[in-house]
């Protein structure tokens, strides 16, 4: 798909969250939708929570303090958030920033699939426990975080969230180390795409 097409297909996938009034309650207490962030055409994409207080102002995905230490990690390894693509698994801000509701992630699953779908990244980073937890449920944050997974032909990664990681030292320690990592990973992809097929197990092989 081109990148265009791609990105008319992602703008439908928008359009359907507001046609179908998904989380109705959510939507009624947050200012506006917050879809997603980035380049349709990502070799990576990041999936975090739901939206802050500052992302549902400014209607895009971590614009906030945990954003700009997202964008600090993404320099560091020589990316800019236009480079990647940007999003959460709830896509409207939970009330006092309450975390999401276990049903409230399975009505948006739909809807980040077909995003996950249409941009066929090589690589999705968790950010965070609520992001894996809904892919990944079997595992534990805390034993694999930095650990890319492979599961049914994609290839995960999990972080810690940068949110949680701000305030706490060797959390965000760990959190650089492991976000340093993805070039690498990337490369191993490149390495084995061919091969990647469907699979139970949950290892990438490296
Ligand atoms: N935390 C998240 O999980 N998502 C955002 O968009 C901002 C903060």
């Amino acid at each position: 798909m081109s990148i265009e097409d791609k990105a008319a297909a992602l703008a439908a996938v928008e359009k359907q969250i507001k046609d179908d009034n998904v989380c109705p309650e959510l939507r009624e207490g947050a200012t506006q939708l917050v879809f997603a962030d980035g380049s349709p055409d990502a070799e990576i994409v990041f999936i975090g929570e739901a939206p802050g207080k500052q992302e549902d102002e400014q209607g895009k995905p971590f614009v906030g303090a945990a954003g700009k230490f997202l964008n600090e990690m993404l320099a560091g390894i020589g990316l800019k958030r236009e480079d990647v693509y940007i999003t959460n698994i709830v896509k409207y801000r939970p009330p006092g920033n309450r975390d999401p509701e276990p049903e409230e992630r399975d009505a948006f699953m739909p809807y980040l699939m077909k995003q996950l779908d249409i941009i066929h990244p090589k690589l999705t980073v968790f950010l965070g426990r609520h992001a894996m937890s809904v892919f990944l449920p079997e595992l534990r944050i805390s034993q694999v975080h930095g650990q890319p997974k492979r599961k049914n032909g994609r290839v995960y990664l999990p972080l810690f969230h940068p949110a949680a990681a701000l305030y706490n030292g060797s959390m965000k320690e760990t959190l650089i180390e492991d976000f340093a990592k993805i070039p690498a990973i990337i490369q191993q992809i490149n390495q084995m795409e061919p091969t990647i097929k469907p699979t139970k197990n949950l290892k990438l092989e490296i």
